[in-house]
């Protein structure tokens, strides 16, 4: 089961080249190895054929010169003048004559002509008698060879050894029988032993190679009990000859393994401690073996330096293909990424147009796209169900085909050039659907561009059901306000008695005045100006119930409301100076303010009859009204008494409709208040004062809305 996901598979297969190229480099590297081992191998075999070669040849060299020096150590025993002469001296009584002076001048001559170091004549009985040497005696060992010679009649080899006690310098000796040629029985008469020095021609027959070699050499290796002695005077040694002794235990070194019978190794190690390559050989007729061996190094030192040269081409083609990979998968990396940020955009633009597609489609509103020749080229679902047209027909159709059907085309053709032109619009029309149904749409169009291509979007709002809303809206509220209108009536059957009863007595007063006989014509004018103030008040509440009851507003106008609340509070002065109460006016400058006169005059009155009838059962009663301009650029007028304030559970009550604590009362002065307030876009407020009283605040926008 494939537990990767596509897209960690897609990243991983990124890395496929450079899992191949190090496959590659490895399989490189590993045939590289085995071809140097191969190519080592065949050095190595050649290497041992050549020094199998020159040992072959040195120990045939060597035989040659035992053989020949045997050869000529015959010519004594078989008949030689030397032994006629010795024979003829020893049988005189080896007397110190002419005869021997020419012995010794005969052994004398012998020495450079074959290299001996000395010659030296013994009798039958072993006794040295005349000698080329120094010495009057001879080595026990030359003694004996000479004796085993005579008796053996044959020529004997000693081995090679230390030249005397304490010398340092090595020789071997060769020992051969003089025979009597006159007599017939052939006696031995004596012997000859000859000293041969190995440094005369051994030696650097053994030390000599051939060809260039720094490290190659030829040894000699005789075994002496349990140790490997080494003969000859080695290359990288001085004073070894008959000196170095190594245990034939010692691993790997290739004297011992001669003596063990070995005749070659690739993997030897010699007295130094170097790795070698070695061909041993026997030499016949002795206890010597011939070693021919070379460094390791020297023989794989063209080979290692194309091993360097081959390290340091793969280690630079690794960095290189190092580096080539690292900038490869950057690049894929960054290539991957541009193609998911591509990848990414296309799907959130996908996930757009769909998610546009689908609003467009199911849109609550008409959405209708064009070009710029008015051809609809898009229409939604809403479209189709508002118009009754199917989409194919809506399609073929033109933007004021639509919105002409209801109207005039030519002015509806000129909407498209002025959409074009200003590139959005808004404006309220009316359409017709294919059914012949008008209703009225709010239109929204505006210009787009999609790939340089300018396109009219058009969103269309069917108003039919929103202005059914506002006609059933106004009817309520007219059905409203003739409710209100109602209850009010009787509150302001309540209202007008006042200034009804005031006008009343004013009048009856005048009356009275003209029954007297004479009468103060000033007094009457001023009372009957009373009366008339009264009669006017009392009209113009009645004008504001038919406002009311009609439903459009008053007529606003600029005024002034410090002036306003100073008239409103003169209409109330008898009643103030009935009751004892004391007025504080505290008014600060302002702006006038566009308001319905009357309404304003109905709040501050309602506000101010509140607060007096709050205090009628008061000791104390002040009232204070206050104006101001507030931060936010509003009229702000305060109204507040000494009273028996409000309670808490009262307070949201307040303004609700028939919400009253009075026994006369209705309940309907602070809705009534409100309602005008918030209709010239301002807010009224109570709060109730800390130890007594209450504070009734509203506020005027100076800019005032028409609601
Ligand atoms: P009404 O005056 O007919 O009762 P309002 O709507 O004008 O109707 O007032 C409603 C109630 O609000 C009053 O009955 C009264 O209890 C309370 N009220 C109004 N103004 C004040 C005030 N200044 N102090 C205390 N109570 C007040």
């Amino acid at each position: 089961m494939n537990v990767l996901a596509p897209a960690t598979w897609r990243n991983l297969t990124a890395y496929i080249p450079l899992l191949a190229y190090i496959l590659f480099a490895c399989a490189i590297a590993l045939i590289g190895y085995q071809g140097f081992r191969k190519i080592e191998n065949l050095i190595q075999v050649e290497k041992l054929r050549d020094l199998g070669a020159i040992a072959d040849m040195k120990v045939e060299q060597i035989v040659t010169w035992r053989e020949r020096h045997r050869q000529r150590a015959k010519t004594f025993s078989s008949g030689s003048l030397l032994a006629a002469e010795f024979k003829l001296w020893l049988e005189k009584g080896k007397p110190s004559d002419e005869q021997e002076q020419k012995i010794l001048r005969l052994l004398t001559g012998l020495q450079p002509i074959h290299g001996y170091a000395t010659a030296s004549l013994l009798d039958r009985q072993g006794m040295l008698r005349i000698t080329t040497g120094n010495s009057n005696t001879l080595d026990e060992a030359e003694v004996k060879l000479a004796l085993e010679a005579m008796n053996g009649r044959q020529p004997i080899f000693s081995d090679i050894d230390k030249n005397g006690i304490g010398s340092q310098m090595a020789s071997l000796s060769l020992a051969a029988p003089l025979v009597d040629a006159h007599d017939k029985n052939s006696q031995v008469v004596g012997a000859i032993v000859l000293q041969i020095d190995p440094y005369d021609f051994l030696y650097p027959l053994i030390q000599s190679w051939p060809g260039e070699s720094h490290s190659a050499e030829t040894l000699l290796i005789r075994q002496e009990g349990d140790e490997v002695v080494f003969i000859n005077e080695l290359r990288h040694q001085k004073g070894t000859a008959l000196s170095l002794r190594i245990p034939l235990s010692t691993p790997d070194l290739p004297a011992a393994m001669a003596i063990h019978g070995a005749r070659s190794t690739m993997n030897g190690i010699d007295y130094r401690g170097v790795p070698v390559v070695a061909a041993m050989r026997q030499v016949p007729d002795s206890a010597w073996f011939m070693i021919a061996k070379v460094d390791r190094d020297e023989i794989f030192a063209p080979i290692s330096q194309l091993k360097r040269w081959a390290a340091s081409l793969g280690l630079a083609s690794a960095a290189f293909g190092g580096l080539f990979f690292f900038v490869w998968l950057r690049g894929v990396q960054v290539r991957q990424k541009l193609l998911k940020a591509e990848h990414d955009a296309a799907l959130e633009r996908e996930m757009r147009i769909r998610h546009f597609e689908f609003l467009t489609r199911y849109a609550n509103d008409i959405i209708l796209v064009s070009d710029e020749t008015g051809r609809i080229v898009d229409a939604n679902v809403r479209a189709v169900e508002t118009y009754g047209y199917t989409r194919e027909e809506l399609l073929r159709m033109r933007i004021p085909d639509i919105c002409s059907a209801a109207g005039d085309h030519a002015a509806h053709g000129g909407q498209v050039k002025k959409i074009l032109e200003s590139v959005e619009l808004r404006f309220e029309d009316i359409h017709m659907g294919k059914d012949g149904r008008r209703f009225p749409v709010e239109v929204s169009a505006r210009v787009i561009e999609v790939q340089n291509i300018r396109y009219i979007q058009v969103i269309i709002r069917d108003l039919s059901e929103r202005k059914q809303l506002e006609e059933m809206r106004a009817k309520m509220e007219h059905a409203g306000r003739l409710n209100i209108a109602g209850e009010m009536a009787s509150g302001m059957a309540h209202e007008l008695s006042q200034p009804l009863t005031a006008c009343n007595n004013y009048l009856e007063v005048c009356l009275r005045r003209m029954e007297e006989e004479t009468w103060d014509r000033e007094k009457l004018r001023s009372t009957l100006q009373l009366a008339s103030i009264q009669a006017e008040r009392a009209g113009k509440i009645i004008n504001h119930l038919k406002d009311m009851v009609r439903k459009q507003g008053h007529e606003r106008a600029l005024i002034d409301v410090n002036l306003l609340a100073r008239e409103v509070m003169s209409l109330l002065e008898d009643e103030i100076k009935r009751l004892g109460i004391s007025i504080y006016m505290t008014l600060s400058p302002l702006p006038p303010v566009m308001a319905c006169r009357v309404e304003i005059e109905q709040v501050l009155l309602n506000l101010y009859k509140n607060a007096i009838e709050a205090m009628h059962s008061w000791p104390q009663r002040e009232l204070r009204v206050s104006s101001a301009l507030t931060e936010s650029g509003k009229v702000l007028i305060a109204v507040s008494d000494s009273g028996k304030g409000i309670l808490p559970s009262e307070m949201e009550n307040l303004f609700n409709p028939f919400h009253t604590t009075k026994k006369d009362g209705l309940g309907l002065g602070l809705v009534i208040c409100r309602s005008i307030v918030e209709n010239h876009g301002g807010q009224i407020w109570v709060t109730a004062k800390r130890e007594f009283g209450a504070e009734f605040c509203f506020t005027l926008p100076v800019e005032v809305r028409h609601e």
